[in-house]
C-alpha cells in the first residue's frame, strides 16, 4: 500500500522521546518551551504556543480574538472540518467564501464581493480563516487589506504550511494575521503524533492563548485580579481548558524540526518529478502563485473529465484497487450533513463544486521512493491498463 501521506521518523527523534521517557518531566517540563522556542525562531514570530492538536489551537485562537455568540466567521470550504467548527465552539455562526479557480485557496475576489455584500446587510466577520491549502499561502497581503478595511481579524489555518514561505518570509510570522495555527498530525509535514501550535506576535493575544490552554488560570501576580494569598496561590480568571502539549510530544516535534526544511525540499523534488511525468491534457497540475514557496503537505491534481474515457470516480476507485490510498481533500464543509442543516447554498460556491468534482490527492510525503512514485504515475496515466501490485 501506498498512503497518500506519512511521517518520517528516524532514530534521532526515538532517541529524544526516549529522553523525556527517563526524565523527571513528560509533561511541563523543558521539552514544550524548546519546542515553541524553534518554531518561534524559523518562524520569526515573537510567541508560540504548543497545544494538543491544531484543533484546539484554532478553538483558542478563536477565543482569543473574542469570538463568541452573534459573531461571523468565514472559512473556505475546501479545507478540513476544524476549520469550521472552531467558530462554533465558541457559538459563532460559519459561513463559507469559495475558492480560486487556480490555487483552490479562498479567493480574494469572493472574499470581496461577500464583504461588500456583508456590509450593507450588517453582517460582516469578526474573523477570516484562510486555509493554505496544500501548504501554498493565500493571497495574504490581500486578505490583510481587506480586514483593516472591514474590520475583521485574521487566523491562518496553515495546518498544511510549516516550512512553507509567502513573499520569502516563512508562513508563521504572522506579518499579515493576527495568529498562525499549525498542525503536527501524523500526515502533516513534521509531527507530534498529535499536536498543534499558535503563532502570534501580539502581546495581548499572547497572555490569553497561555491562559486558554490551561483552564483559563494564571500563576502570575500581575495577572490576577488581587494580591497572592501566598507561596501556593494561582487563580483561574476565565473558562480555559486543558489542551497542553506533553514533553513526550514536544521532544519528537524539537527533534523533527532539525530535518523541516530537507522534509520540504524532499516534497520539492517529488513535485518536480510528477510535474515532469504528469504531462497530460486531461490532468490539471498544481499551480503555484509566485508569491508563494509551498510546504507541499499534499499534491492534488484535478481529472479534466472523460478525456481519456474515464471518469474522475473511477479514476479514483482505480487507484485505491492498486494499493494507492488517494484522497480527496477536502470534501466541502457545508456539504456534511451537521452543516447542511444549518443551511448552505451549494450555488453560492461553483468552484469548490467543480473542485470536489475532480481533485485527488495523490501520495506525497518525503520517503516515498522513486519506484512508487512511478508506479503511482503508470497507474494514473495507464488506468485500465496494469495489473494490482499488493
Ligand atoms: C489537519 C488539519 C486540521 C486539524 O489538525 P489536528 O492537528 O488534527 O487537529 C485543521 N485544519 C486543516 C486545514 C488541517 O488539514
Amino acid at each position: 500500500m501506498i498512503p497518500y501521506g506519512r511521517q518520517d521518523i528516524s532514530e534521532a527523534d526515538i532517541q529524544a522521546v526516549v529522553d523525556v521517557l527517563k526524565s523527571d518531566f513528560l509533561t511541563q517540563g523543558p521539552a514544550v518551551p524548546a519546542f515553541e522556542k524553534a518554531v518561534a525562531d524559523y518562524c520569526d514570530a515573537h510567541y508560540a504556543f504548543a497545544v494538543n492538536s491544531a484543533t484546539s489551537a484554532l478553538h483558542i485562537a478563536c477565543l482569543s480574538l473574542g469570538v463568541g455568540k452573534g459573531d461571523l466567521v468565514w472559512t473556505s470550504p475546501i479545507t478540513f472540518v476544524a476549520s469550521a467548527n472552531c467558530a462554533l465552539y465558541c457559538g459563532a455562526e460559519v459561513d463559507f467564501v469559495d475558492i480560486d479557480s487556480a490555487t483552490y485557496n479562498m479567493s480574494v475576489s469572493a472574499l470581496e464581493e461577500k464583504l461588500v455584500k456583508a456590509e450593507k446587510t450588517g453582517r460582516l466577520p469578526k474573523v477570516v480563516i484562510p486555509v493554505h491549502l496544500a501548504g501554498q499561502s493565500c493571497e495574504m497581503d490581500k486578505i490583510h487589506a481587506l480586514g483593516q478595511k472591514y474590520g475583521f481579524r485574521i487566523i491562518e489555518d496553515a495546518s498544511h504550511a510549516i516550512g512553507g514561505k509567502y513573499k520569502g518570509k516563512a508562513i508563521g510570522g504572522c506579518q499579515y494575521s493576527d495568529i498562525t495555527v499549525f498542525s503536527f498530525h501524523p500526515v502533516k509535514i513534521i509531527t507530534t503524533g498529535e499536536g498543534g501550535m499558535c503563532l502570534t506576535n501580539d502581546p495581548q493575544l499572547a497572555i490569553s492563548l497561555n491562559r486558554y490552554r490551561s483552564h483559563g488560570i494564571v500563576r502570575q501576580a500581575s495577572e490576577m485580579t488581587h494580591a497572592p494569598d501566598g507561596p501556593w496561590y494561582y487563580q483561574q480568571i476565565e473558562l480555559g481548558y486543558n489542551y497542553r502539549m506533553t514533553d513526550i510530544q514536544a521532544a519528537l516535534g524539537l527533534s523533527q524540526m532539525k530535518r523541516l526544511d530537507e522534509f520540504v525540499a524532499e516534497r520539492h523534488a517529488l513535485a518536480t518529478r510528477y510535474n515532469e511525468l504528469l504531462q497530460e491534457d486531461w490532468i490539471e497540475l498544481p499551480w503555484q502563485h509566485p508569491d508563494t514557496y509551498s510546504g507541499l503537505h499534499l499534491f492534488i491534481i484535478r481529472i479534466k473529465k472523460n478525456k481519456q474515457g474515464i471518469t474522475h470516480r473511477q479514476l479514483f476507485e482505480k487507484l485505491r484497487t492498486a494499493g494507492i490510498l488517494v484522497n480527496l481533500h477536502y470534501i466541502p464543509v457545508y456539504t456534511h450533513p451537521y452543516y447542511e442543516a444549518i443551511g448552505y447554498d451549494r450555488k453560492e460556491f461553483p468552484q469548490a463544486e467543480s473542485y470536489y468534482s475532480e481533485a485527488i490527492s495523490i501520495p506525497m510525503f518525503a520517503t516515498l521512493t522513486e519506484s512508487e512514485q512511478q508506479f503511482v504515475v503508470d497507474a494514473i496515466k495507464k488506468p485500465s491498463g496494469y495489473q494490482n501490485l499488493f
